[in-house]
């Protein structure tokens, strides 16, 4: 590629700032003064250096965030914010990063967000059935029927068939008449998890996402922080 255009890309900078850098002899190609911008490198072979300083190209990025309530899984949005406003200091090159896939605006938890458009379509698309973990506290009393009732599908109030879910009940409530649960489910429809206990006559209270396929939230990131994966949690998902 082409050395101006891997300098954007790796460092965030535009164009004409990148010819100045260049004009003033401060890029090096394996230790080589260069000053013209059409000189091509190879990105994952040749050592660039600004000022002496080895720069590096990294084409796709991938970063967990603990997504908070009141923020929207979206790129952008003229009157609430975005998840990609709680990321903005974590890439400075300017790539387009995305949410792979949503979470409600009250819902919090593991959101991924990439610019790699395969590997989000991979975790996405309908016909992967990529496991989502869930930890929820819903109104009511889940119970062995609840769970089987799950674990059997069936239909949303408006006659949509769902897959099989996975419900584990870890508390209930009995006085408050409310339950702790654990959900796994294998789609990804609008309002999933809400329409699913809401066919089972319970409203979903609270809601997180745990897990992603094998891919855990970890728990030391607070809600609203986010972190680069590492090279095995992106091992997991692919
Ligand atoms: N299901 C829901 O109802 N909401 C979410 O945010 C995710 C899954």
């Amino acid at each position: 590629m082409r050395l101006d255009k891997f300098l954007t890309e790796a460092i965030g900078k535009t164009r004409s700032q990148v010819k100045k850098l260049l004009k003033a002899k401060n890029v090096t190609v394996n230790e080589e003064v260069i000053i013209i911008g059409k000189f091509q490198v190879n990105a994952n072979e040749d050592k660039v250096c600004i000022a002496g300083k080895r720069v590096r190209y990294q084409e796709f990025y991938y970063l967990m965030l603990n997504k908070p309530k009141n923020v929207v899984s979206a790129t952008t949005d003229i009157h609430q914010q975005t998840v990609l406003f709680l990321i903005r200091n974590k890439v400075k090159a300017r790539k387009k990063l995305f949410p792979v896939g949503r979470l409600d605006k009250d819902t919090t938890g593991l959101l991924l967000l990439t610019n790699d458009g395969n590997f989000a379509h991979e975790l996405i698309s309908p016909k992967k059935h990529v496991p989502k973990t869930y930890r929820a506290v819903v109104a009511g009393i889940a119970d062995e029927v609840t769970v089987r009732q799950f674990a059997a599908g069936f239909s949303l109030r408006n006659k949509e068939p769902v897959r099989p879910a996975k419900l584990k009940v870890l508390e209930t409530d009995v006085q408050n008449k409310k339950s702790k649960v654990e959900v796994v489910i294998t789609e990804g429809k609008y309002h999933q998890v809400k329409r699913m206990f809401g066919a089972v006559s319970m409203r979903v209270l609270e809601l997180k996402r745990i897990a992603i396929g094998k891919l855990k939230l970890d728990s030391e990131l607070k809600e609203g922080d986010s972190r680069f994966l590492t090279e095995q949690e992106l091992n997991l998902l692919k």
